[in-house]
């Protein structure tokens, strides 16, 4: 097989959401996986909608994902080959004016229907002599462009649905030119795979129609059509459709909330396919293992609570270097080798580690129940003379067991609730450490 090119283009009329990065996600793994070539293309041809920060907002997520692009273009600044595109249809007679209002196109559909007939457009704009398109001009109506289907059934090989078929006479002709003149993203879309030499269209099952249609554009301009490959969508834990949180939830929520970029691509890269959603050493395995004959057809259910435990997966296993950065910004002193290594394995984020901070390096308010206080007032008797080590615990707690008679759960656990003010966590024994001789006596007093 030649090396795939592929493209994902968003349109920058809003964040990037979990189901697009999927399929970011998917192209980036598919093209990566054969040596091939990831393209970014941002799909501005409506101007109006279309902002410069959503655009640096999609660039600035894809990098901290690590789906890096080997090129990258906008639509906004290829006008002129669409509109030699467009006027190349209009000459072979494919892309024609239509004159009717949005009110008159609904009256239209309604009509079909209360007749129980497919609400597709009646190709009227084709009919239309010179003089009935200047009277409408007159009128000051402004033609919108529709593209001429064949009529045909189209068939492709779908890499993820198998054998397609569209039969376009059952389609109204799409849109390609809006009455103010903007384009659809379907003609430049066209347009551009094909001077790219787009191997594969990879994106959404929502849009196996248009693909119908732009199979016909690609034919009508000259070029071959790629190859396509429609992705299920993804759909809540539940298995109804992303609520309207999730299907916005934008990687700079995720990423504020602490989540790591390989937790987000192990998770979408593996969903919905025959493989089991773990977590993975790299964009580069996840790559190596891809392969659209694993993804099924049924939708692929996100589950933030899969996300969350990835995520934990990943953070137990940060060496203290990765984490540095992130601790030091919760607090100078949390940027500690020690301090890291010894409460990762309870943290589902770095940001976790907040929890104890001051529990090693600052006060909180121990919790000693009734029934405890002498005990805890023994032990406090008891703490080993001199700098605290990681064999003071050991030496401490084995004379308090023989002190007090207490041991199990019965010695420790009041240990734990005085120095930390919680009933779980790291190792009591290594917390004494970092906290200190003054700190551990003053929280047993
Ligand atoms: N801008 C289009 C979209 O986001 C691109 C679709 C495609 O991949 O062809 O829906």
């Amino acid at each position: 097989m030649t090396q795939p090119v592929v493209r994902f283009a968003p349109s920058p009329t809003g964040k990037l959401h979990v189901g697009n990065v999927r399929t970011a996600l998917i192209n980036w793994l598919f093209a990566k996986g054969q040596g091939g070539t990831f393209i970014l293309r941002i799909d501005d041809t409506d101007t109006e909608r279309s902002t410069a920060a959503y655009e640096q907002g999609i660039r600035d997520d894809l990098t901290w994902l690590g789906l890096t692009w080997d090129k990258t273009f906008k639509q906004s600044e290829r006008f002129d080959q669409y509109d030699a595109a467009a006027e190349k249809l209009r000459e072979m007679g494919r892309l024609y004016a239509c004159y009717e209002t949005a009110d008159e196109l609904d009256r239209q559909r309604k009509l079909q229907r209360a007749r129980g007939k497919p609400p597709v457009y009646n190709r009227a704009g084709l009919e239309l002599t010179d003089a009935e398109k200047a009277a409408y001009v007159a009128e000051g109506r402004k033609p919108h462009w529709r593209f001429k289907l064949s009529g045909e059934r189209i068939v492709w090989n779908d890499l993820v649905r198998g054998e397609q078929a569209i039969d376009t006479s059952s389609l109204s002709d799409p849109v390609l030119i809006r009455a103010d003149g903007s384009y659809l993203y379907t003609l430049p879309s066209c347009v551009d795979d094909i001077e790219a030499g787009i191997t594969h269209v990879v994106r959404g099952e929502d849009h196996v129609t248009n693909s119908g249609a732009q199979i016909e554009i690609f034919k009508a301009l000259g070029g071959t059509a790629p190859g396509m490959a429609h992705t299920p969508l993804l759909v809540g834990a539940d298995g109804a459709s992303l609520s309207k949180r999730l299907g916005s939830l934008g990687m700079g929520e995720l990423r504020s909330q602490g989540i790591e970029p390989l937790a987000i691509c192990s998770l979408l890269g593996k969903l919905g396919t025959s493989d089991n959603v773990e977590i993975r050493e790299s964009l580069a395995q996840l790559a190596e293992e891809f392969s659209f004959d694993k993804i099924g057809r049924a939708p692929a259910r996100f589950d933030e609570a899969e996300l969350r435990s990835l995520n934990a997966s990943i953070t137990h296993n940060l060496s203290f270097a990765e984490a540095q950065d992130r601790l030091a910004a919760i607090d100078a002193n949390a940027a500690n080798e020690a301090f890291w290594l010894l409460v990762r394995e309870n943290c589902e984020t770095i940001e976790d580690a907040a929890r104890f901070v001051p529990v090693a390096f600052g006060d909180i308010d121990p919790v000693v129940d009734a029934e405890d206080r002498d005990f805890i007032t023994a032990a406090a008797g008891l703490l080993p003379d001199g700098e605290i080590t990681s064999e003071t615990w050991g030496a401490w707690t084995s004379a308090l067991k023989t002190e007090t008679g207490r041991k199990g759960k019965g010695l420790f656990m009041p240990l734990r609730k005085a120095l930390t003010g919680m009933e779980r966590g790291p190792s009591v024994g290594d917390m004494l450490v970092l906290m200190g001789r003054d700190r551990a006596l003053k929280r047993l007093a």
